[in-house]
């Protein structure tokens, strides 16, 4: 596909959150990216809209009416009053209550739900939605910093014309609230490529995990170990995702471009470069199939800005300088002011060997070899729209309206790491 026609979604507002001091999601990184993306001129080559505004009713499309009931309610003055809710619904440390927490997921929801919109209506070719790819969120809680699981309402709404939708999943954690919520179907096959072991969060995508029921064989888990690079993390991405193509067949794509897979991620242990994440973007680009690309974890938020907007590029298939171009941030990347600064300081021993991979590889060609038939399904009665496309804003003449607010030092440590134990049971029946 030469010349994609891409939309681009960014609300003014979505950077200007804050989840407490000390913690490591900072919204700011997507304030920085869009000036990235709007200095260096992309905005010239794409549609970029102010997205609508996901509601309750949309979120539940997905997540319990308590669950979101909860989120529109509490705030950080009445929490005291949800002390039982809190821990019922996984909220309180990883996943604060801040203000304005349900305007935020109500924000980077309504992004990912109308780039689906976009999709289904042959509007765009590829849609891209950084605030969005909050993979962890489950059913009847909040996980790994992620309240509403913005991607399964994507997929749920490509779902209604597409009979068949690949997730892949580059962020260093296992999409794990995606694989769950899919895990009894073969409408979607969820591949997530990311660190497993040493119970590193959330503990869960062994490559056994495969899926079951009318499922089995369509979730796709690759565990990989710490250090991996550029050359060998494309060694297993490449085969997998072409294997993946050739024996499911999907009509859509669905990218989750977590940027804490890069190497000095400050949760991550991965190495890669931005140029070697920005070349899984541009694989999948050139499968040709209609996308939506999404944000994700990363948490060098100078790293995550270059990162996104070099992908941002890489869809539009521009090139784009080396040099940053100036903005009111450009203090943040000292001080190279480079879009491709060496991301590999720590030295951290690639733990991935050759045999190691291709046993994963092998078995992995082995499952995907069951499914002898793509499923197909009959789609003679399309459901309606969930938005009504023609109450939605046009392309926002106004692209130079994003904020100036400021994030707090980005000093403190935090181990965003923890054991997920709890029992889930979150399946959709699609
Ligand atoms: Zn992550």
């Amino acid at each position: 596909m030469s010349n994609p026609k891409v939309a681009y979604f960014f609300d003014p507002e979505v950077g200007n959150f804050h989840y407490g001091p000390g913690h490591p999601m900072k919204p700011h990184r997507l304030t920085l990216t869009h000036s990235l993306v709007l200095h260096y001129g992309l905005y010239k080559k794409m549609n970029v809209y102010k997205p609508y505004r996901a509601s309750a009713h949309d979120m539940c499309r997905f997540h319990s009416d308590d669950y979101i009931d909860f989120l529109q309610r509490v705030t950080p003055q009445n929490v005291q009053a949800f002390t039982k809710s809190l821990s019922v619904f996984n909220v309180g440390d990883d996943c604060p209550v801040f203000d304005g927490l349900f305007d935020f997921c109500s924000m980077y929801t309504g992004a990912s739900l109308e780039g689906a919109v976009k999709l289904n209506n042959n509007d765009c070719d590829i849609a891209i939605n950084w605030s969005g790819g909050l993979h962890h969120a489950k059913k009847f809680e909040a996980s790994g910093f992620c309240y509403v699981n913005d991607i399964v309402i994507g997929i749920l709404e490509l779902l209604k014309y597409h009979p068949r939708v690949l997730y892949v999943d580059i962020d260093i954690h296992h999409g794990d609230g995606v694989q769950e919520a899919f895990y009894l179907t073969d409408r979607v096959m969820t591949v997530s490529f990311h660190k497993y072991g040493n119970y590193f969060f959330p503990g869960t995508g062994d490559m056994f995990e495969i899926g079951t029921e009318s499922g089995r064989c369509y979730s796709v888990n690759v565990p990989l170990k710490e250090g991996i690079d550029d050359q060998t993390y494309m060694g297993i991405f490449k085969p997998i995702i072409n294997s993946v193509m050739e024996f499911y067949r999907p009509t859509a794509i669905v990218l989750q471009c977590g940027a804490d897979s890069l190497g000095c991620d400050r949760l991550g242990c991965f190495n890669l470069s931005i140029k070697g994440h920005g070349e899984c973007v541009k694989f999948i680009k050139n499968l040709g199939l209609p996308t939506l690309v999404l944000g994700g974890g990363g948490y060098t938020v100078r790293n995550v800005a270059r990162c996104w907007t070099y992908e941002t590029a890489q869809l539009l298939d521009e090139d784009i300088s080396n040099e940053l171009p100036y903005s009111e941030y450009l203090e943040f990347f000292a001080p190279d002011f480079t879009l491709h600064p060496d991301l590999n300081t720590t030295k951290q021993e690639n733990l991935n060997t050759k045999q190691y991979l291709d046993s994963i590889r092998i078995a992995i060609n082995e499952n995907l070899k069951n499914i002898a038939h793509a499923p197909s399904v009959q789609m003679k009665d399309v459901p309606p729209d969930l938005l009504n496309l023609d109450s939605l804003e046009e392309p926002d003449p106004d692209i130079n309206n994003h904020t100036n607010n400021r994030p707090e030092p980005n000093n403190e440590y935090f181990d965003g790491d923890q054991d997920n134990d709890k029992e889930n049971e979150g399946f959709l029946d699609v």
